[in-house]
């Protein structure tokens, strides 16, 4: 339900119809009220696939195989290592776990990873990830109840559940992206019970379907209803579809309808504080999303889901803080959010 004050459906469409540098200002504004101007937050962080094997069969993805393909993989305990390794060695400090719905993979062996990391790492390096999509899955595959299945990945380490699996929060392209990972209602729901369990969750959107503008504003109004109630996304996250070699296909949207939709977020969004830019899809153009209304970034050095689809990750840090410096803005390191 909207707050006072809240922005409704009907002004952000006004919004949008408008003048865009009102909006970006708007936004801007609004933005600067969470983090000081002129400067921009980010980490270090590298995505591990930790297997391609999925029978979910999203229409917008390139990087699944199905079960028995030769190209299948399930990275080994020590092969994970020497990617966390390796990020840490760089200045990383979150390594993202997502993978594909494995039916071969119970909760047994996302316990044994977690628990093998956490004794390895200790809190140099936080989880993050599963997505709570793939947690329904783990959980209904090893026919345990979602809530079992986030009390056990907790016991074993698990601190995060990322906001990835949304794409668009509306049932219609749901279906139409990915019918087997779950409604909206399950979606939200999952979200809401690992809030309530005590995980640290962000959120998400992707653009560039096809959706429309309405979509895009029910997706948000799924997201900051769920805030309203439980106030427990830490972060928001917008990136764009990248269709090479998909079964989707379809075409890339412009930087500039990423960037609206980066102000819309940011004014819609009024209860979740940071907003943060995808320079990972957005590649050098990323930093101008700084000025549109987030204040943070993450420098990612491996996705292979994106990469792909099409997506070029620069991987070189020092690059992309001059990429930010370019654009006026002092990037300032940080560490993962906390959980309080
Ligand atoms: S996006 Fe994830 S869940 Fe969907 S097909 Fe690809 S790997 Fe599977």
């Amino acid at each position: 339900m909207t707050q006072k004050n809240q922005l409704t459906q009907e002004e952000a469409l006004t919004l949008l119809r408008g003048n865009p540098e009102i909006m970006r200002l708007r936004a801007h504004e609004k933005r600067c009220a969470h983090s000081p101007d002129g400067t921009a937050t980010y980490l270090v962080m590298r995505i591990v696939s930790t297997t391609n094997v999925c029978i979910a069969n999203c229409s917008y993805c390139a990087f699944y195989r199905r079960p028995h393909d030769p190209e299948g993989y399930v990275l080994t305990q020590e092969e994970i290592f020497q990617k966390c390794d390796a990020l840490l060695a760089a200045g990383g400090s979150l390594v993202a776990m997502e993978g594909g719905f494995h039916p071969k993979l119970k909760i047994d062996h996302y316990e044994t990873l977690f628990y093998a990391m956490r004794e390895r790492y200790g809190n140099a390096l936080e989880i993050y990830g599963p997505t709570i999509v793939e947690v329904i899955f783990i959980a209904r595959n090893s026919k345990i109840s979602l809530e079992e299945a986030l009390q056990r990945l907790w016991q074993a380490g698990l601190r995060w559940i990322p906001g990835g699996g949304a794409e668009i929060l509306t049932d219609q392209w749901r279906q139409e992206l990915s019918p087997r990972k779950y409604s909206v209602k399950e979606y939200l729901d999952g979200m809401e019970l690992a809030q309530r369990l005590g995980y640290g969750t962000t959120a998400t959107m992707v653009i560039g379907f096809g959706e429309t503008w309405e979509d895009r504003l029910e997706h948000l109004e799924q997201l900051r209803a769920l805030q309203n109630k439980t106030g427990g996304f830490k972060s928001f996250l917008l990136w764009t579809y990248q269709p090479d070699h998909t079964a989707l296909r379809g075409s890339r949207i412009s930087n500039e309808e990423y960037l609206k939709a980066v102000a819309l977020s940011r004014l819609y969004l009024d209860n979740i504080p940071v907003i943060r830019a995808s320079f990972l899809t957005q590649g050098d153009q990323g930093p101008l999303a700084l000025t549109w209304g987030a204040s943070d970034f993450d420098i990612v050095l491996e996705d292979k889901v994106t990469e792909l689809a099409g997506a070029k990750i620069e991987s070189n840090v020092e690059k992309v803080l001059n990429w930010v410096r370019g654009a006026g803005i002092t990037p300032i390191k940080r560490e993962p959010f906390g959980l309080s």
